[in-house]
């Protein structure tokens, strides 16, 4: 299933790229999100520049559920396959046939997008709300992996899914979740990119749980997903989105940085947040992981100081060009 440097582009297949690790060079990718408006996509375009000019191993762009963010998706993951930089596109089955899906498909791999994340998504408006299917569509990423494989011309994608160091939410059980999960590693994804997480522990849990099940299938690698805090608010509505916490005592440490006003001591949360990425970082890298994937919120500043805390960047500052992306 792999599309190894895809002839007159500059993509790599992720499963490659994440083969390129070693003990002394741990690569780094980053997350996007398709932005609002057009200001914010051009800003997009430039930070994606400027991890290009990091070292950037790979850059991701996620799927939301409206048609006009999708647009953007689209349009964002097309034109950064363009440039030198592997690309690699979410994928969601949410309101979307087994057709459409088919076009979408067909649509990035006439544009040079082969790098897909394979998701199912969640209800728009209430994420942990009940699943609800489409018509026509499918219920289980599996099925969308299925699809891709009983199409010959599909083959060129180097599929990616998720995974959840502390099961995912709808799972009866962490046996349940680490099931499904090798069922999507057998049926054809190449790597697994985590829930954003902030205890090391959960991660290296899954990682075992995943080999134990099945050691071939089950260790093919998991990239973990980092989110370098910046702000306390942000941080607990993002874990409450995909039913999680964070932990007890990071909560705490921001709490006590925040002194009961975000606003006046966001730099003392800022600190908080980007001490525990780099340490988490660290023990990741002394863990032997193939890859740190930074959930950006397309800013620059807080993955470079993370970096550069890690001795994998220089350090923030308008040298780069991009003080407008911080
Ligand atoms: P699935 O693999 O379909 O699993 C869903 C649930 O069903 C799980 O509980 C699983 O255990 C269970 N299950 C799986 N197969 C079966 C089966 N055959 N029978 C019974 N039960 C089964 N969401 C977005 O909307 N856009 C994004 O861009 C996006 N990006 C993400 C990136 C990452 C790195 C991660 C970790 C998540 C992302 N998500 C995104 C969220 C994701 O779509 C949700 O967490 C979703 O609830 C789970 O997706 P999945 O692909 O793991 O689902």
């Amino acid at each position: 299933m792999s599309s190894t440097n895809i002839p007159g582009s500059s993509q790599w297949a992720i499963s490659d790229v994440l083969k390129r690790a070693s003990p002394g060079r741990v690569p780094f990718s980053v997350e996007f999100m398709p932005p609002r408006d057009d200001a914010a996509e051009e800003r997009l375009y430039r930070a994606a520049e400027v991890f290009h000019d990091l070292g950037a191993s790979f850059v991701s762009i996620t799927y939301g559920a409206g048609g006009s963010t999708r647009e953007r998706t689209s349009r964002i993951a097309r034109r950064l396959a363009q440039q030198p930089l592997t690309t690699l596109v979410h994928l969601t089955l949410i309101e979307h046939t087994r057709e459409e899906m088919r076009g979408i498909l067909q649509n990035y791999l006439e544009n040079g997008v082969t790098n897909l994340l394979a998701l199912r998504g969640d209800p728009p408006g209430d994420p942990l709300g009940d699943w609800i299917g489409t018509e026509g569509g499918l219920n289980y990423t599996s099925e969308l992996i299925d699809m891709i494989n009983e199409t010959p011309e599909f083959a060129a994608f180097d599929i990616g899914i998720a995974s959840f160091p502390e099961g995912h939410f709808r799972a009866k059980s962490l046996e349940e979740d680490t099931k499904y999960t090798i069922a999507k590693l057998r049926a054809g994804a190449e790597y697994s990119i985590t829930q954003m997480f902030f205890d090391v522990d959960h991660f290296l849990r899954l990682r075992d749980r995943l080999i134990a099940a099945d050691p071939i299938h089950g260790a093919k690698p998991i990239i973990p997903g980092i989110m370098p805090i910046t702000s306390l608010q942000a941080a607990q509505r993002q874990m409450a989105l995909s039913g999680s916490q964070l932990p007890a005592k990071l909560e705490a440490d921001l709490i006590r940085a925040a002194n009961g006003d975000e606003e006046a001591n966001k730099d003392e949360i800022r600190k908080v947040g980007i001490e525990f990425s780099t340490q988490m970082a660290e023990r990741l890298i002394a863990e032997g992981v193939s890859d740190l994937h930074f959930m950006t919120l397309n800013f620059t500043r807080a993955t470079q100081e993370v970096l550069y805390n890690l001795g994998m960047a220089p350090a923030w500052g308008a040298e780069l060009g991009h003080d407008a992306v911080r």
